[in-house]
């Protein structure tokens, strides 16, 4: 809900405005400290978080073995000459150099600038995947990395309360949309993860599975260079199982 408009205008001094705190905006706010001359120029970051994840130890996060407050930098703790505005970039007018930002209070602020970067990162792509837009789930920020380990411990949990063999395997089976080093390292991690959390229970677990993992489609799938592939072919998934 918008409750009112504020108008933060720039003063004498030149003002840089910062769209995002990922790894772009957060170093391009801590080279221009370093590099300008203090009283030079005011930095403004505008973000919707206090802090720049570290995005390489995101699966790490998702199998619960780091926790997610060490892998964010503080934004407030690291850049001591930035300005941080928290909220969204909803809106730019390049004509009178003003950016609308919708604040986490629902109020709405207009930031002049002088000079603007655009950093907001981009969003997970879906693929020609069929499912993947009803199913998925994306993994790009510590939320989603949070949002992967709760999904997959109450999945275990499900499966273990199930007398069904069938949902219980089912229940033990994830596939990762994407076979780069990011969906390799979550399909790894994710075993390890489901192999240290069935532990416990290892006299109910499903039988035969300790949490299957599996990437698809490897990037040489032949269905994937068709284009549509509704599932990896059998080899492919075969190869990229590591169900455990
Ligand atoms: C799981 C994972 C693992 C990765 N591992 C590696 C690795 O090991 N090595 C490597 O080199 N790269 C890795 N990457 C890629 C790397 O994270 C990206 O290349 C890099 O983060 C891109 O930086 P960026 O600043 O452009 O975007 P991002 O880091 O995505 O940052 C964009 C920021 O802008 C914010 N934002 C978006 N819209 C708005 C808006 N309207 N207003 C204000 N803020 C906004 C977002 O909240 C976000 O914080 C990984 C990526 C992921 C997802």
């Amino acid at each position: 809900m918008v409750m009112n408009q504020l108008v933060d205008s720039p003063g004498a001094r030149s003002r840089i405005v910062i769209v995002g705190a990922g790894y772009a905006g957060y170093h391009c706010a801590r080279h221009l400290e370093r590099s300008l001359p203090r009283g030079a120029a005011e930095i403004v970051i505008v973000s919707p978080a206090d802090y720049m994840p570290y995005t390489s130890l995101l699966p790490e996060v998702g199998a619960g073995t780091v926790d997610p407050r060490h892998i964010a930098v503080s934004l407030s703790g690291t850049l001591r000459r930035t300005r941080h505005v928290p909220g969204h970039a909803v809106g730019v007018d390049f004509t009178n150099r003003s950016l609308t930002v919708a604040g986490p209070d629902g109020q709405r602020r207009e930031l002049g600038w002088h000079r603007l970067v655009l950093t907001p990162g981009g969003v997970s792509r879906t693929l020609p995947l069929p499912g993947i837009l009803e199913q998925a789930k994306g993994f790009n920020n510590i939320a989603e990395a949070l949002y992967l380990r709760d999904h997959v411990l109450g999945q275990l949990e499900l499966a273990d309360a199930s007398d069904d063999p069938a949902q219980r395997q089912a229940r033990c089976t994830f596939l990762v949309a994407g076979a780069g080093t990011t969906g390799t390292e979550v399909a790894a991690q994710g075993q390890l993860f489901t192999r240290a959390a069935l532990r416990p229970t290892r006299g109910s677990a499903p039988a035969s599975c300790a949490g299957c993992w599996s990437t698809a489609p490897r990037p040489s799938c032949p269905s994937w260079a068709r284009g549509s592939p509704a599932r990896p072919c059998a080899s492919c998934a075969a190869a990229a199982s590591t169900c455990g």
